[in-house]
């Protein structure tokens, strides 16, 4: 067993603090990850917060986690000692669902371990996730990262950037589309970013007037101030696809008022509480509302490619493990500047 120090919650309402425990030795399809970063996504938050039902504690969160490959087992293909690697959402799934099958393992029939708050697939185990020093996980599940890239500003893909990259990628986002990204935090900035590299015209929804001139700076073309409705006004009819990243109970119906006869809205935000969607709001237009989770292996290692290919990372605040809560504070606030990364040199 491989001692691993970290940080977890302990329950919802106390601060994450230091916590010691251990990963299995690598098996023969394993890999043993050496964490170097490790992203602060806001399903952390939510988790650890038990916003969204029970949570098991003690709960190390973490899902955007990268790392340089320690040790393989046998029969390990894919990677050797010395490689970056990186683990998203996942770490295992049944394999054998029309799902898996079909390489999208994050709707296993069976339901996939998620990487932490979830059991391996042996029933019992408890996962834990990337606040930690090292991970032992199939290779099936580690992304391969290519060398020569700013390795803390690449965590963040593990989920936020796959989490916008496949419903974009999904919906066929290209040149001459317009695109709107509703919240401009750790997912819409990677939203913004990846949209623009397909090629589309992108406008920002945002609550907060600070984030204007960082919104054309990341590539979007127009900026909406969302607390005024007169905003809306000019814009019915405008967008063939909206994706909304926001992260608290909202309404959907003026989104819905902006997207064009037959556009599409995909939520991502995972707002603990439901909203209310009027029948009309779809109806008159013929929209569709619809939803995605993160996205499958195969994808996520095409999004990692693409991203490779086109130049494409987080913006990231760096931050030593004994800044979490604070970084947890600061990101239900929407100050974040657009994803809080932690240094795992320091748990
Ligand atoms: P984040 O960094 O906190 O960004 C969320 C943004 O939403 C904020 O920066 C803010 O942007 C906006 N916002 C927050 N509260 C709002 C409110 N009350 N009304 C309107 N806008 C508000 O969070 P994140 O890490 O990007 O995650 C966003 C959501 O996606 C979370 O619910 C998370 O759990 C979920 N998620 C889902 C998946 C999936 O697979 N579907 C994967 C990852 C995360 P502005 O300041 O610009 O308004
Ligand atoms: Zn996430
Ligand atoms: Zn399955």
């Amino acid at each position: 067993m491989i001692k691993t120090r970290a940080y977890a919650a302990h329950s919802a309402t106390s601060p994450l603090e230091s916590y010691t425990f251990e990963r299995r030795d690598p098996g023969a399809q394993d890999v043993l990850i050496e964490i170097k970063y490790s992203g602060i996504c806001h399903s952390d938050i939510h988790t650890a917060r038990g916003e969204w039902g029970p949570t098991a504690y003690p709960c190390v969160p973490g899902h955007e986690i990268v790392g340089v490959v320690r040790a393989v087992g046998k029969k390990v293909k894919k990677f050797k000692v010395g490689d970056f690697a990186g683990v998203g959402c996942m770490v295992d799934s049944c394999g054998k669902c029309q799902n898996c099958k079909g390489h999208e393992e994050q709707y296993c029939q069976k339901q996939a371990a998620f990487t932490y708050n979830s059991l391996e697939l042996d029933g019992k185990t408890p996962t834990q996730g990337g606040y930690s020093q090292f991970i032992t996980v199939k290779e099936n599940f580690a992304l391969k990262i290519r060398k020569g890239q700013p390795l803390e500003r690449i965590a963040p893909l593990l989920c936020a950037g796959i989490t916008t990259y496949s419903p974009l990628k999904r919906y066929g986002i290209k040149k001459g589309h317009k695109v709107g990204v509703i919240g401009l935090g750790g997912l819409g900035h990677m939203a913004v970013k990846i949209a623009k590299a397909m090629g589309a015209e992108v406008t920002i929804f945002s609550t907060s007037p600070g984030k204007a001139q960082d919104a054309k700076k990341l590539g979007a073309k127009h900026f909406v101030l969302t607390k005024d409705p007169a905003n809306f006004e000019a814009l019915e009819g405008k967008f063939d696809f909206i994706l909304d990243t926001v992260s608290a109970k909202h309404d959907f119906t003026p989104y819905l008022g902006s997207l064009k006869i037959d556009g599409t809205m995909v939520l991502v935000g995972a707002a603990p509480e439901p909203s209310e969607v009027s029948a009309f709001a779809l109806i008159f237009g013929r929209k569709k509302l619809t939803g995605s989770l993160i996205g499958g292996i195969r994808e996520t290692q095409e999004m990692l490619d693409f991203c490779a290919k086109k130049k494409v990372c987080s913006e990231i605040e760096l931050i030593p493990a004994s800044k979490i809560n604070e970084a947890y504070e600061r990101t239900i606030r929407g100050d974040v500047k657009y994803r809080f990364v932690i240094d795992a040199a320091t748990f």
